[in-house]
């Protein structure tokens, strides 16, 4: 058995880690610092730097630079054997990088560990983009005479901001494909958690990226993020985090017209039909909600159960929920890992505290989770709210929380409708042994994702993203590059 205790002691020991911007490790220009501590017990992990409008400055002209230099000339091939060269990199320091992540936002190491074929799977399926996407040869009215065809050229340079809660996937998504298409990167990672973006910065280096090609730049929203959104040497903005912050970098982005692809938050439907597999349902439609203490954006928060086994379902999840462990993500046997800040907690605890005002019944959980270990951080039983209706805070807004809210619905029709009214569009997940009844509600549930008996499936192959609130704009699948790339249109007279 792996000693993750000595492990994360020889990884992270309070001292300073620079930012990287132009292939030098630097401070930032202000000199001041973001503490990176551990939300498992609250101990100081690293100090990074607190990035400012300058830094981002300075990242963008060399992520400019970068476009002229010897990264311009990188013929698809290469790029494709970089990515292969970087993938094998991340294969062999799999387990240093998961244990990164467990220790500065709190993922349990199962599961980090667990998503290791969904991120080597990305950065090889890019690297096979970099030599699949090309222009074409297209017949005009002067046949013979002049010759007309389309170049794929890179949008250039790319601003990425990305959330706390999967950092490892949440920048491979972005720094992927630009790295297939030619682009070059300034990616400002969330100021809670910017140690394991660090480390793949190192790696990427390592395994032989130019400089400046990619520019990590830690820092807060208000500063960092919201210079690089603004930026008018950025072509390109794609940006995973909440709505509110996505509407804000939409606006900053129409200065220089920047593209923008918003990956948004969610309050998504999970809809247990009355013929569902109950005991292969309740397990997924449970962890579809306390998977990383509910702090995903895909959480399926709102769980319809049929009315005529809602209360035999709704007893069989909160058992399984009342049964996961809840500790430090270190420890192996950890289901339920820690609520990465003070401020999320207080949320959270907000919402607990509505439920039953707004009428809620508390089946189980409901309060935070304390104890010897657990001290110094915040834990939060795994909760399931029945009794819940429509109108509730807790049915309608994302908590990002283990906070199940639990609705009986009599017929498709009606829950349908019911699970379509949010102004939320990210994802949603059918139990169904019918065929027809599975086809239809995937069909009509207006999501960018619907898992049928199953949840949480994510793949670089497969487009991922929101409609309405959640977002516009897609990762994964053939079309990812797309977004990277300008079509230019030549035509020679001959
Ligand atoms: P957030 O919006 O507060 O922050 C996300 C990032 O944006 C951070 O790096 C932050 O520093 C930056 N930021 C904040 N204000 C900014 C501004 N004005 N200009 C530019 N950048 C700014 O979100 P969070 O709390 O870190 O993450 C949780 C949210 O992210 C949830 O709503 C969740 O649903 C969403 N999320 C969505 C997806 C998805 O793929 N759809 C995935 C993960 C998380």
């Amino acid at each position: 058995m792996t000693d993750w205790k000595a492990r994360a002691a020889a990884l992270y020991d309070g001292g300073f880690r620079p930012m990287f911007i132009g292939g030098q490790w630097c401070e930032a220009r202000s000199g001041a610092v973001i503490e990176a501590r551990n939300p498992a017990d609250g101990s100081l992990l690293a100090t990074v730097p607190r990035g400012g409008a300058e830094d981002i400055d300075a990242a963008v002209a060399a992520a400019r630079k970068a476009l002229e230099g010897p990264w311009a000339r990188f013929t698809p091939f290469e790029r494709q054997n970089l990515l292969l060269r970087i993938a094998d990199r991340f294969e062999a320091e799999w387990e240093s990088l998961c244990l990164s992540d467990t220790l500065d936002m709190g993922m349990p190491i199962q599961r980090t560990l667990a998503n290791s074929r969904r991120v080597l799977g990305m950065l090889r399926y890019y690297a096979g983009q970099a030599v699949a996407t090309h222009g074409d040869t297209i017949p005009n009215s002067f046949p013979g005479e002049i010759y007309s065809a389309t170049v794929r050229e890179p949008v250039g340079v790319v601003g990425a901001i990305i959330p706390w809660n999967a950092p490892i996937a949440g920048s491979i998504w972005k720094i992927g494909p630009a790295l297939a298409t030619g682009c070059t990167v300034v990616l400002k990672p969330s100021e809670e958690a910017s140690l394991t973006v660090l480390m793949i910065a190192r790696i990427m280096q390592e395994a032989g990226l130019p400089d400046g090609v990619l520019n990590i730049v830690p820092g807060l929203g208000a500063e960092a993020g919201a210079a690089l959104a603004a930026h008018p040497g950025v072509d390109k903005i794609v940006f995973t985090g909440s709505t509110a912050t996505g509407q804000a970098i939409a606006r900053a982005a129409t200065g220089n017209l920047k593209r923008v692809s918003l990956e948004l938050g969610g309050k998504s439907p999970v809809i247990v039909c009355r013929d569902a597999d109950i005991d292969k349902a309740v397990p997924v439609a449970a962890m579809a909600v306390f998977a990383n203490s509910g702090q995903i954006c895909i959480a399926g928060s709102r769980l319809f159960v049929a009315r005529e086994i809602h209360d035999e379902f709704l007893g069989r999840v909160a058992d399984y929920a009342a049964g996961l462990r809840i500790g430090h993500g270190i420890e192996e046997t950890t289901e339920i890992g820690p609520i990465i800040s003070a401020r999320q907690a207080g949320r959270i605890a907000g919402y607990l505290a509505a439920g039953p005002k707004e009428g809620a019944h508390l089946l189980t959980g409901g309060g935070s989770a304390e104890g010897g270990h657990l001290a110094g951080g915040h834990y939060f039983q795994p909760t399931v709210f029945g009794g819940v209706t429509d109108e509730m805070s807790i049915a309608r807004e994302e908590i990002f929380g283990p906070v199940i809210s639990a609705l009986p619905f009599d017929s498709i029709d009606e829950v349908v409708a019911r699970a379509n009214a949010t102004p939320y569009g990210l994802a949603a997940g059918v139990f169904s042994t019918h065929l027809g009844t599975a086809h239809k509600l995937a069909h009509r549930l207006r999501a960018g994702s619907v898992w049928v008996n199953m949840y949480h499936a994510i793949d670089p192959a497969v487009p991922f993203g929101g409609v309405k609130m959640s977002g516009y704009g897609r990762e994964g699948g053939r079309g990812h590059v797309e977004d990277y790339l300008d079509t230019k249109a030549i035509w020679i007279n001959t």
